[in-house]
């Protein structure tokens, strides 16, 4: 039976693998309905174009002309700006792969997540941002969500759904990045190229820079606690820089299962796209024996302090997880930017925190998406104003 399938950020990273799987599929085995992307109107069209796509949204305005005029002379409807990247998530699919990066991500998943269906999600700083919220949304309409994450999709693989109660904890691994083993004194030195220079993975830029700080083990953290409904302190994170296994559940007999495979995301996209069967994918097997050993680390909070940042915005609960998010996406954007140092970047989320928990009460949920974007907005202007003042 053929799956209808949406790709929301198509463009990025996570699209490509997602696209590479459908062009090996089986014919007819998918139809695309939507994609979208930011700006880069050739790709979005000719992978529009390729698998004959029902419609196609660019988030920037600026460019909707130029994505008229690539598809004009096809059957393509196309649309432009932030309603139009929402109403590709509206339109009836199968499953929508949600991996626009961001919270900019959040309304069109949660308009894909509405629709009662299947969603893959790989846009974690979504979920981060509005957990409380997405969680319910999820709820009310019925919809299946399966995790792109590698390590959450480990976990998704391994974890007896119907009895939670015999879950100790999830163990997160980690690769420990590119900066596993750089003194603490060159680290401030580190620039934007070594920090997207990650030894395992080929991914996005701003989940690359994530992953040098360890903030993306922190967002991982809070998003594993909104998937799984688990409290923080059953989850743990631990440093296995061959990125083998993927994720582990710990069950209170003393058994621990664990995912593993080689680090390529098409092992779980491919997961979620056939699920509940499996696909192939041309993803290379694992030879142990070849890999001889796995090691394991305690992650090292003095050195990447954004982890424990994210502890703590998940025990505070509500808004500080949403100010932690918002903090590092202009974070990680100045640093790219070269406005910021490498270590100024947990710096800054951690002044965001302190100066926005003044003014915002991290308690409360926050369980519409006006009052997400607002909370979103407000810290992102905090931030702005710390680096401009520099008051890091
Ligand atoms: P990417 O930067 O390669 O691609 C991002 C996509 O989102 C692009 O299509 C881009 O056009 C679109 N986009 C960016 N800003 C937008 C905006 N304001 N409005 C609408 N669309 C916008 O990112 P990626 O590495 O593919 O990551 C996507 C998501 O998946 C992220 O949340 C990331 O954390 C998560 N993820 C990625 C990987 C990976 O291997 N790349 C692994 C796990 C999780
Ligand atoms: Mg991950």
């Amino acid at each position: 039976m053929t799956r209808r399938i949406s790709v929301l950020g198509g463009t990025g990273s996570i699209g490509d693998s997602t696209f590479d799987l459908i062009r090996r599929a089986a014919p007819g085995a998918f139809k695309v309905v939507a994609i979208t992307a930011y700006s880069n109107v050739d790709k979005l069209a000719a992978l529009a174009i390729e698998f004959g796509a029902e419609y196609a949204a660019i988030g920037d305005p600026a460019y909707e002309g130029d994505l008229r005029d690539a598809l004009s002379a096809h059957d393509i409807k196309a649309g432009g700006g932030r309603n139009a990247v929402i109403e590709a998530g509206q339109r009836q699919a199968d499953f929508t792969m949600a991996a626009i990066i961001g919270a900019a991500g959040l309304e069109p998943t949660l308009a894909a997540v509405d629709q009662g269906r299947t969603v893959g999600l790989a846009n974690k700083e979504c979920l981060v941002c509005a957990g409380d919220l997405f969680m319910q949304r999820v709820k009310t309409a019925g919809t299946r969500l399966l995790p792109i994450d590698s390590e959450h999709n480990a976990i998704f693989q391994v974890l007896e759904h119907d009895k939670p109660e015999g879950v100790r904890r999830l163990i997160l691994t980690a690769s420990g990045g590119p900066f596993r083993e750089t003194p603490f004194d060159e680290l401030t030195k580190m620039t934007p190229a070594q920090a997207l220079n990650h030894p395992v993975w080929s991914m996005g830029a701003k989940i690359s820079i994530d992953s040098s700080t360890l903030i993306n083990k922190g967002l991982e953290l809070i998003e594993a606690a909104y998937l799984f409904d688990r409290p923080e302190c059953e989850i743990d994170v631990v440093v296995h820089p061959q990125s083998i296994i993927h994720s582990m559940v710990e069950y209170i007999d003393g058994s621990v299962l664990a995912q593993m495979g080689a680090p390529d995301m098409r092992t779980p996209i491919g997961y979620a796209l056939s699920w509940p069967k499996r696909m192939e994918t041309p993803v290379k097997q694992l030879n142990l024996v070849d890999i001889g050993a796995l090691s394991f680390f305690k992650p090292d909070m003095i050195r990447f302090p954004g982890l424990d940042l994210a502890r703590t915005a998940l025990k505070q609960g509500g808004a500080a997880p949403n100010v932690f998010n918002a903090a590092n996406e202009v974070a990680v954007a100045a640093f790219l930017n070269g406005r910021i140092g490498f270590m100024d970047i947990p710096a800054l989320v951690e002044k965001t925190l302190e100066t926005q928990e003044k003014y915002t009460s991290f308690g409360q949920a926050l369980m519409s998406v006006d009052a997400v974007l607002a909370c979103d907005k407000a810290a992102r202007r905090t931030a702005d104003e710390l680096i401009l003042t520099l008051k890091l």
